[in-house]
């Protein structure tokens, strides 16, 4: 199903404040909410819609790269996934639903098969694969599928049972007071079956440790901070439970030469004294190559100047940044004989003082100090 609009699902304008976009998703909530709705499939998939549309219009952040970018562009940063179960929403909008609905988010038990838990993996990626894109091989420690038993729990010849206390259902009726609780099954945790003779492997837990290889396509243009989303490729869930998302967090490690400041690439390049004084050409790397660039007569040192389109792919997809390069004179520590005697010359003629001066005079009216 084609994700619809934010908006439209919360049935509210573009400029809804974020108090109408709480109040609009408080009634779809209360009228999806599964609680109401047992077994309702549709009313679930709304719940959840709805849930996600709060997710991104209720962050500042989401709803700023969704206003400009839509589903894509949340997608593009590893943002505005969505929710896999109404559990999901429960767990990260616990507090909330407490709010909501006055205590207890909440009446029915965790019960039946666990979804796997989410996972972070922290990649550090290169500059130049930062900004190019690039594929990469992770390994990810996680639990997976106990291979001895092939996730049953049960010892090889052996299979689990039906548990005998709640006959398969995972959960019990328990009398409290004059009230009856549904609560997970004690004797089972709520998967229904229990094993006899358990996997010597994963001592019954059909799970073991596992280091996952995984490619993970890097898009150019993504930057420090960013997450990738690998669907199911978190831990393992109970059987008929979905695995866990994997995400990717992006570290950009250091370059010698660039800086990143999100699209725009900044660098400094040096300029000989008498190429600043008289103008000339010099050479500035940039992410595709070496460029020519003339500098012209009488640049000041720490002048910036701006290569357009010469900086980082947008990981959206729209277009480039800049390249900013600040230009300094590189001033040698030693000098050769006959560069100090011309050195020397050129003090006995250019006048330190009336340069300083003419400098001053020119912030002064520039900044008005
Ligand atoms: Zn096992
Ligand atoms: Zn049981």
């Amino acid at each position: 199903m084609a994700k619809r609009d934010y908006y439209v699902v919360l049935e509210v304008a573009k400029t809804a404040s974020d108090a109408e976009v709480k109040k609009a998703f408080r009634s779809l909530a209360m009228k999806h909410h599964p609680d109401r709705n047992p077994g309702d499939k549709d009313a679930e998939a709304k719940f959840k819609e709805a849930a996600e549309a709060y997710d991104v219009l209720s962050d500042p952040e989401k709803r700023a790269t969704y206003d400009r970018f839509g589903h894509e562009g949340l997608r593009g940063q590893g943002m505005g996934g969505g929710f896999q179960s109404a559990e999901d929403v429960f767990s990260q909008f616990g507090d909330l639903f407490g709010e909501l609905f006055g205590g207890g988010g909440r009446q029915r038990g965790k019960a039946g098969p666990r979804r796997g838990a989410d996972l972070e993996y922290v990649l550090a990626v290169e500059f130049m694969d930062a900004a190019k894109g690039s594929e990469q091989e992770i390994q990810v420690p996680k639990h997976g599928l106990c291979e001895t038993c092939d996730g049953s729990g049960a010892k090889a010849g052996s299979s689990p049972t039906t548990c005998d206390l709640c006959k398969g259902a995972g959960e019990v009726m328990q009398r409290q007071a004059f009230f009856q609780i549904r609560t997970v099954c004690p004797r089972c945790a709520g998967t229904g079956k229990m094993i006899k003779d358990p996997c010597g492997s994963c001592s019954g837990s059909g799970r073991q440790r596992v280091s996952d290889k995984l490619k993970v396509t890097i898009p150019a243009g993504v930057d420090e901070g960013m997450q990738l989303r690998l669907g199911g490729k978190g831990d393992i869930g109970d059987k008929g439970a979905p695995n866990g998302d994997l995400y990717v967090t992006i570290r950009l490690k250091e370059h010698s030469l660039f800086r990143r400041d999100g699209v725009h690439v900044l660098c400094t390049v040096p300029m000989g004294f008498p190429t600043a004084c008289l103008g000339g050409k010099i050479t500035i790397p940039t992410i595709d190559g070496d460029v020519p660039y003339e500098v012209e007569a009488g640049t000041p040192s720490g002048k910036v100047v701006v290569l357009r389109g010469k900086g980082i792919p947008s990981v959206q997809g729209r277009g480039r940044g800049d390249q900013h390069v600040q230009l300094v004179v590189a001033v040698p520590k030693t000098l050769g004989p006959r560069e100090e005697e011309l050195v020397r010359e050129l003090a006995t003629v250019f006048d330190d003082k009336v340069r300083e001066k003419s400098f001053w005079d020119d912030l002064k009216t520039k900044f008005n100090f």
